[in-house]
């Protein structure tokens, strides 16, 4: 294990670094700091053309083949990259559905003719994706998946409701789970279906969630139409590539965040060092526990990046681990302002403006629940790791 970065990959920080400081002057240094959770809604047009202008950078899909487009760039050169992004303040991604889902489950399992279609638009930042997996009675079992699709000559027509689908309101395409075999049940039957977002079976409405923001949608279909080739897979047996996204999700985007990470806990150090809580014993020794929990997770990182093997049992804890140490944080961060953490709000941005550790307090609580949640992550924790019995499944 050598938990050293190259020359090579020092150079290549050193690369990035440059490019995000001069790249987010002028018109784009409104963007610092913005667009991330809990301000997701913030400035689309802005950040639209801000993955533009990363792509004319070469700095989207870092991590996918030359041969796709992509920088190819290592493992560990996508962790650099992600911190250096974090570091330097750039925005939320808008196509981070597009570049880290549906681009590597492409790459993986589409036909040559879906990848000449589909990731040169990713790559040039000009389509936004978002993710329909998630229906009201189905999230953590997602082989309850209601809606269905019917072959209609050269078409997919689609018939359902999704719901806390991301950004579905800025998506140009969707990625959907249906049911296209109509006799199925669980895991077999689905599909894995491209849906362009603008058409008249669409329909979607914003849900306004707890920091203010409306970043997710309920999408509902009503004969929503996509051609027949835009199917991922085999029609009928689409569980393997719906799998193959669900681990990306849990994969790479996620090692680079210690960055982010760190500038939101040096924000609530800077909190209490200016309000006097850093004297308080009990606030001490909750800011040193944070700092250790970080710590914890870059040498995760770093040992899962040293092993290049994000699936061996350790890797499990990385999701859980990091999701629980957030919602802490947020915790922590409100404890630090004390009474100030209920009536603050941010200068000149209107009555109900959160300040950023306000946003991160309301917004952490969902890290425990989107891309697994806590609970699911223990089962497969007990399951992959720990070899107990299968959790029940409704059969
Ligand atoms: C911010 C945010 C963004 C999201 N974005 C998207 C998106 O873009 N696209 C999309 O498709 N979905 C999205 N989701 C949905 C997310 O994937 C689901 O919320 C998640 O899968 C949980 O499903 P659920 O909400 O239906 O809860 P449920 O699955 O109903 O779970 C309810 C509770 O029961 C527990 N539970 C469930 N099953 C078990 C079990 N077997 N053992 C023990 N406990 C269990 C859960 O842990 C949870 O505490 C998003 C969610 C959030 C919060």
């Amino acid at each position: 294990m050598d938990l050293h970065f190259s020359a090579e990959d020092e150079a290549f920080r050193r690369e990035a670094a440059d490019w995000l400081e001069s790249a987010l002057a002028g018109e784009f240094s409104v963007l610092r700091g913005r667009g991330g959770s809990g301000d997701d809604s913030a400035l689309i047009d802005e950040r639209k053309a801000w993955e533009k202008r990363l792509a004319a950078g070469g700095w989207t899909c870092v991590g996918w083949p030359r041969e796709y487009g992509g920088r190819g760039a290592s493992l560990t050169q996508q962790v650099i990259f992600h911190e250096e992004y974090a570091r330097a303040g750039a925005p939320g991604r808008l196509n981070h559905m597009g570049e880290t889902l549906l681009g590597p489950t492409l790459i993986a399992f589409g036909t040559e003719a879906q990848k000449q279609r589909f990731l040169p638009p990713i790559v040039a930042g000009e389509e936004i994706w978002c993710q329909g997996y998630s229906e009201p009675g189905a999230g953590s079992d997602l082989a309850a998946v209601q809606t269905r699709a019917e072959r209609e000559g050269s078409e997919w027509v689609i018939h359902g409701q999704k719901v806390w689908t991301s950004w579905a309101e800025w998506a140009d395409w969707c990625f959907v789970v249906a049911r296209t075999d109509p006799d199925s049940k669980r895991n077999r039957g689905l599909s894995y279906l491209l849906v362009p977002m603008d058409q008249p079976g669409i329909t979607i409405r914003p849900i306004e969630q707890i920091t203010g923001d409306a970043e997710f949608f309920e999408v509902f279909y009503d004969g929503a139409r996509t051609e027949a080739s835009h199917v991922v897979g085999e029609p009928d047996q689409g569980w393997s590539v719906i799998k193959g996204t669900l681990a990306f999700e849990r994969g790479v985007s996620t090692l680079g965040q210690q960055m982010l990470f760190q500038r939101e806990l040096q924000a609530v150090i800077d909190a209490a060092k200016e309000n006097g809580r850093a004297s308080d014993p009990l606030i001490r020794q909750r800011i040193a526990d944070a700092w250790m929990g970080l710590e914890i997770q870059r040498y995760n990182a770093l040992r899962t990046l040293s092993n290049e093997s994000q699936l061996s049992p350790e890797g499990l804890i990385t999701k859980i681990y990091w999701a629980t140490w957030h919602r802490e944080l947020g915790k922590l961060a409100m404890d630090v302002l004390g009474p100030e953490a209920e009536v603050a709000c941010a200068a000149d941005e209107g009555e109900y403006a959160l300040t950023p550790l306000q946003r991160l307090f309301l917004f952490a609580r969902s890290d425990t629940i989107y891309g697994g949640s806590n609970q699911i992550q223990r089962n497969l924790i007990a399951e992959g790791a720990l070899g107990l019995p299968r959790d029940p499944r409704p059969q």
